[in-house]
């Protein structure tokens, strides 16, 4: 029995070191659900290395994609909770519920919640090939192609899959869905004509507006956007599709069960990550908005993800779009 209780004893005391000295100089993967070079890939480099040095250590960054982040956010529950994988994804966290009637995680029991990252605003993008050249045009065309229009995703639980949902419904349409391992192959394949459309994160259109070699027809937020690139674009709600909002948020996790301290510690260093001017600029350069608000605390992301779990839930089922 008393070498039970020395045996139990050194095990916490082990598990309590490694919490005071994490990181410990040991590099942090942060897991990214979709494709290398897309938008959530970007805001993950772009916070890895404003992460890094709050946190303390190295942190590099492995996409993991497919299945419209589902691949990536398991194999993140899965992972040893010791602080050294992390998740960082975005508003699929809420809408993978409803869209798949499996899912091999549990978004609200098999993570440690660290916090949000920012808010992005989505763009309608079309093939540089496309005689519209403006909402109202491409209205006109996409009455005149029905049933022959593709329209890129990065699969079901992406961003612009929910996106591209809520357009076909606003406009009742339906167009072909065109899956892919993330936005950065899709938006390759509208500029080569591939695929006629895309509703994509303004963290990987803005670039690719300013150089014209896509057509942009709107953003998915409420308000017109104020970042240059971007503030001559209508919303998709002034220009006919009353209500239309989209807006992408992004969050970190850790595995369900990574100790209290080291949870501890990566919220207080995104905290200051959040605080870095430098990835302030670089987000508001690409539209994006760093969360200033109290959901990087834990707690309040965690609430803010379970409403929006209440709210898109009853809207994908109506929608009816699945997967098994
Ligand atoms: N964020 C994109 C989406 O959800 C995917 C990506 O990051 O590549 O559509």
């Amino acid at each position: 029995m008393k070498t039970l209780f020395a045996i139990a004893a050194m095990a916490l005391t082990v598990v309590a070191t490694h919490a005071q000295t994490y990181p410990n100089a040991r590099t942090v993967t942060i897991v990214v659900p979709f494709a290398a070079g897309g938008p959530t890939d970007r805001v993950a480099r772009d916070l890895a290395e404003a992460l890094a040095k709050p946190l303390g250590t190295n942190i590099v960054v492995d996409n993991v994609a497919g299945a419209g982040s589902s691949i990536g956010t398991a194999k993140v529950a899965r992972a040893t909770p010791d602080g050294y994988t992390l998740l960082l994804n975005h508003i699929g966290m809420s809408t993978m519920p409803a869209l798949y009637r499996k899912l091999p995680f549990n978004v609200e029991t098999d993570f440690e919640y660290l916090g949000m990252i920012n808010e992005v605003p989505m763009t309608l993008i079309g093939k540089p090939q496309l005689p519209a050249n403006n909402f109202q045009e491409l209205q006109t065309w996409i009455g005149q192609n029905k049933g022959k229009i593709n329209l890129g995703n990065a699969g079901l639980g992406a961003a612009s899959q929910l996106c591209g949902l809520l357009f076909q419904s606003a406009m009742k349409v339906e167009m072909t869905p065109v899956p892919y391992k993330g936005t950065a192959p899709a938006i390759a394949d509208l500029m080569g004509g591939q695929i006629d459309l895309l509703c994509d994160q303004t963290t990987n259109t803005t670039g690719q507006i300013t150089a014209k070699t896509v057509k942009a027809y709107a953003v998915t937020t409420s308000k017109r956007l104020t970042t240059p690139a971007l503030k001559g674009l209508p919303t998709l709600a002034e220009s006919g599709l009353k209500d239309f909002e989209v807006t992408i948020w992004h969050g970190l996790y850790a595995p369900k069960g990574t100790p209290p301290e080291v949870t501890k510690k990566i919220n207080e260093a995104l905290k200051a990550a959040l605080k870095d001017p430098a990835f302030i600029k670089r987000e508001e350069d690409l539209g994006a908005v760093v969360m200033a608000d109290k959901r990087v605390e834990p707690a309040d992301h965690k609430k803010f993800v379970a409403a929006e779990i209440a709210k898109w839930g009853p809207i994908i089922k109506a929608a009816g779009a699945y997967a098994d």
